[in-house]
């Protein structure tokens, strides 16, 4: 039983922490909803593209970011008031979507939830998902909008 990880997910999980790779390698196993990795580590550099997206040239230099970054016409992507603070920045977080993709059906991220909880449980590792920031047990309150995001 069970499901595998893709070649591409483990691509995606080099460079995340050896635990939470744990984590997600049971999870696969245990979940009822194929899924697949589709980011683990970004680096220095996307973590500026990022913050630079939808915001002004002044507000990337007030944060060490340089000029070229900005994009203040694009969407954007990150609400992080340190364009660092993101887990991804350090191999402490992934993001997980159901396979085939499908970013609609949220009981589909519940299921991979439900899976990756019950690894953290198995394998001891404390982890936290982005639509229950408070771990509360309500998913989507407010503010917690990001159904693929696990961190450690
Ligand atoms: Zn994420």
């Amino acid at each position: 039983m069970g499901y595998n990880l893709s070649s591409r997910s483990m691509k995606n999980l080099e460079g995340v922490d050896a635990n939470l790779v744990e984590v997600v390698q049971l999870a696969i196993q245990l979940s009822k909803q194929d899924f697949m990795v589709l980011e683990g580590v970004r680096s220095r550099e996307q973590c500026m593209v990022n913050y630079g997206n939808g915001r002004t040239v002044a507000q990337c230099t007030a944060k060490g970011i340089p000029a070229k970054y900005a994009q203040p016409k694009l969407n954007k992507v990150t609400w992080l008031n340190n364009p660092f603070s993101s887990k991804h920045c350090y191999g402490k977080a992934v993001d997980l979507v159901p396979y085939p993709i499908d970013w609609n059906t949220l009981s589909k991220f519940d299921e991979i939830a439900k899976a990756m909880f019950q690894a953290a449980k198995q394998l001891g590792v404390p982890i936290r998902w982005g639509a229950d920031w408070n771990s509360n047990g309500r998913p989507r309150e407010k503010g917690e909008t990001d159904s693929p995001h696990f961190e450690i």
